[in-house]
């Protein structure tokens, strides 16, 4: 027992809230007090493709959650790079870090709106796990590589992962996640049909929030770009008053609060235009919400200031020679594996062989490629390539 903690100081719980509060150990009873009715309760979930018994205290998007960080492709994304390699230095973000910051971002969002936190969580952590080797450029190569297989998506690749690649202790192949995860996520290729969840909403708009907030910390800590050449920017600008930032403060304290607050002054904007059209939708279910093509977003002046600062972030940060670099070296490690082991296919790790005769050569070497890390992917290339081994090792 922690001595600083003693729990017999806690306010005892009164009236009606602690009674609920109480019940509330049961996960049905916990989201029926906490939830919004246009919130995707777990007990309406469509299930899972293979029936699973219930658990005694866990609901299903919990358990969808935990599946997801515990599955091996989740792990894999610390050795994965965000927008800048592993040898720019320790300070910028990983996929993995990026991830939590987006998990963290919509479920702050999620409360406050009283959505479902379990399903944002869910879909958070698994939105970028598809992602193969060396982040985007990796991506164009692979696409390069099959583009007579229909190219490459790290959207479908997730679900992949998740349907087919990750092992358990299950007889089955892959997580056997909940319909709404793996809806959620299909959303991200399909971009068609009703409205997605409010969920799934929430996490993509965490996602576009967080990338750009870190890629400008990133940037502006590697000296990649300068914060004289921020300051034009119309979003910066309004993050800054939000701040109230220093500008005679020091460098590095200047670009911490202007982070925090891009964060904030978006997030907020966010909660209060999404307060504005729920509070319309109140007693609707999740269901009638979607019909409705109900649609959270940024305001219009903070959607085109941010677009402001995509552009600048394309212009300046994602095409900047240092990433061109590793652009090239990205194409050609990919490349040449690819050919290799396309030319090669009984180098393969068993079970890439196995699914070539199921999905094709191209394909399996495709999705052999896709899940390394960056590392195993620089070793697997000295391995092959540089130093001509017979086998490829599994991840
Ligand atoms: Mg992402």
């Amino acid at each position: 027992m922690n001595p600083r903690f003693n729990s017999a100081s806690l306010p005892i719980p009164r009236g009606d809230f602690g009674r609920d509060a109480a019940r509330a150990s049961d996960w049905k009873q916990r989201e029926a007090l906490l939830l919004a009715s246009y919130a995707m309760f777990g007990r309406d979930s469509k299930g899972r493709r293979y029936a699973e018994e219930p658990h005694p205290y866990r609901g299903p998007f919990q358990r969808d959650r935990d599946r997801i960080l515990h599955s091996s492709a989740f792990r894999r994304l610390s050795g994965k790079m965000q927008v800048f390699t592993g040898d720019m230095g320790d300070y910028h973000r990983t996929r993995l870090t990026h991830t939590q910051e987006v998990a963290t971002i919509a479920r702050t969002i999620g409360r406050v709106l009283r959505l479902n936190e379990d399903l944002i969580e869910a879909l958070a952590l698994v939105h970028d796990i598809g992602h193969p080797p060396y982040g985007h450029s990796g991506e164009d190569a692979l696409g390069e590589c099959l583009r007579d297989q229909g190219g490459f998506s790290h959207n479908r690749f997730a679900l992949t992962l998740v349907e087919e690649l990750e092992t358990r202790y299950t007889p089955y192949p892959g997580l056997n996640l909940s319909q709404e995860v793996l809806a959620g996520q299909d959303f991200r290729i399909t971009h068609d049909g009703a409205a997605p969840l409010l969920e799934v909403q929430v996490v993509d708009l965490a996602d576009s929030l967080a990338y750009n907030a870190h890629d400008v910390d990133d940037a502006l800590a590697l000296g990649l770009i300068q914060f004289q050449q921020l300051q034009g920017l119309e979003l910066v600008q309004r993050a800054l008053e939000w701040g109230q930032t220093s500008l005679n403060a020091p460098q590095p304290a200047i670009r911490q609060s202007l982070v925090h607050s891009l964060i904030d002054v978006q997030v907020a904007d966010v909660l209060e235009r999404s307060l504005e059209v729920l509070q319309e939708l109140e007693g609707l279910d999740s269901l009638s919400v979607r019909q409705l093509e109900t649609t959270l977003s940024l305001s219009l002046p903070l959607a085109s200031e941010r677009e402001q600062l995509a552009q600048f972030l394309f212009d300046n940060v994602y095409r900047h020679d240092k990433l061109i670099t590793v652009r090239k070296m990205a194409a050609t490690r990919v490349r040449r594996l690819f050919e290799r082991l396309l030319a090669n296919p009984s180098m393969l790790p068993p079970r890439f062989v196995d699914r070539a005769q199921r999905v094709g050569v191209p394909l399996a070497v495709g999705s052999y490629l896709a899940g390394m890390t960056d590392r195993f992917c620089d070793q697997q290339y000295r391995q092959l390539i540089e130093l001509g081994q017979p086998t490829a090792v599994d991840w």
